[in-house]
């Protein structure tokens, strides 16, 4: 498998490595990426940090001139879905003037076993739709891994591609680092798309993506941090759980699971997906699921804007069946509406003690772990459908 990093994350490994890129500061907070703006000074783009292509025509990318637009932009990315991914930090960046848009990469041609270096004057778009409607609008050069990339190559495919003259040897000596990153650093993909050039000449990197190979993590501790950064960063809900000392991880479907042990989790992620469901998160309220737990794992799948639906999968054991059941009605009786449908199954320890107690206004009851399943499936389907 493969990882990727933020953009921000990419840009630092780049910079280091002394590709230019434009100066820029994280932000996970409206007024933090505000301050960050009026240090940079404007125009700045304010763009969401999240691990997939497309932001831009997504809406998850902003030019702002002021500090009002500032606010108001930081305020519209921070905390939007954009493709399914909860956006919990951004990048505030220092606009680039630019005249044209470029393409470089470098990623693995598995067909010939050899990595290629790729680059293009129609930069700036999806680079795979150019691939295919222009395919000769990318010019590509393979490299032989034992050797590296000869300067001459890099010059060969800038020529090929058509670049100008007057910034050729700028991008050469990109492309040529980013395969130097690419061959150090493990890449699966290495990619600067767009390669920005201004009216004078100088060309600078205004995204940057760097998938590493997972199983080459080891070698790469700087790189496995960022990933752990990557995981967590910005994340709201996961410092919510941390704050609550919950097993937390989120993932993209839409069906929330609260369990207390991991392997009772686990088993009810698997389920979900066998019947046809996406799970929104792993939640591991832990033992002795007491009200307050419950309600605060509650608070965390209802503000988790991707879920449509609630699953409780709670074996009573420490904290038995009949305690869990008073603390979901307490939980729940906090709202005028429940925001989204819930279904319970207890099991273990006074389990019908706590079926009966259970206020079916609130929640759905289902006996067993597959009906439970199944019907919260069923609504998280329904929303979609709608
Ligand atoms: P992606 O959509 O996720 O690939 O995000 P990019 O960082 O590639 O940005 C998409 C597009 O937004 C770019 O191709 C630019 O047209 C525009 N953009 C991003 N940053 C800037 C910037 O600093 N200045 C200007 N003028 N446009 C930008
Ligand atoms: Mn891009």
């Amino acid at each position: 498998m493969a990882m990727k990093l933020h953009e921000y994350q990419a840009k630092q490994v780049f910079a280091d490595a002394g590709i230019p890129t434009p100066a820029s500061q994280l932000a996970s907070d409206v007024d933090g990426a505000v301050a960050a703006a009026e240090e940079i000074g404007y125009p700045v783009a304010i763009k969401a940090q999240v691990q997939v292509g497309g932001r831009g025509k997504a809406g998850g990318i902003k030019l702002v001139d002021d500090e009002e637009e500032a606010r108001e932009a930081a305020d519209e990315i921070l905390g939007m879905d954009l493709k399914g991914y909860h956006v919990g930090s951004v990048l505030v960046e220092e606009a680039v003037d630019f005249t044209n848009e470029l393409y470089v990469g470098i990623t693995m041609d598995r067909g010939e076993g050899k990595p290629v270096a790729m680059v293009s004057t129609k930069g700036g778009v999806d680079i795979e739709q150019v691939a295919e409607d222009d395919p000769d609008a990318i010019a590509r050069e393979h490299i032989d891994p034992a050797f590296g990339m000869h300067p001459y190559q890099a010059r060969k495919a800038v020529y090929d591609a058509g670049v100008d003259q007057a910034i050729a040897r700028d991008v050469s000596s990109v492309l040529t680092t980013l395969y130097q990153l690419w061959d150090d650093r493990d890449g699966a993909d290495a990619e600067i798309n767009p390669l920005m050039v201004t009216a004078d000449d100088e060309v600078i990197a205004a995204d940057a993506v760097m998938n590493i190979d997972e199983d080459a993590l080891f070698r790469q501790p700087e790189l496995a941090e960022m990933e752990a950064e990557a995981a967590s960063t910005g994340d709201e809900l996961e410092q919510k759980a941390d704050e609550y000392g919950f097993d937390y991880v989120r993932l993209d479907g839409n069906v929330g699971i609260i369990g207390n042990g991991a392997g009772l989790v686990m088993t009810t992620l698997d389920l979900v997906d066998h019947y046809g469901g996406e799970p929104a998160n792993f939640l591991d309220v832990g033992g002795g699921a007491k009200a307050e737990r419950i309600a605060n794992a509650l608070d965390m799948v209802f503000s988790d804007d991707n879920v449509d639906s609630v699953v409780f999968n709670i074996f009573g054991g420490i904290t038995r069946g009949d305690e869990v059941a008073k603390g979901i009605n307490e939980a729940l009786e906090q709202f005028d509406e429940i925001p989204k449908p819930v279904v319970v199954r207890l099991a273990g320890t006074n389990w019908e003690e706590g079926m009966e107690i259970l206020n079916e206004d609130l929640v759905t009851v289902e006996q067993t772990l597959e009906s439970a399943v199944q019907r919260a499936v069923e609504y998280a389907g329904e929303v979609n459908d709608q």
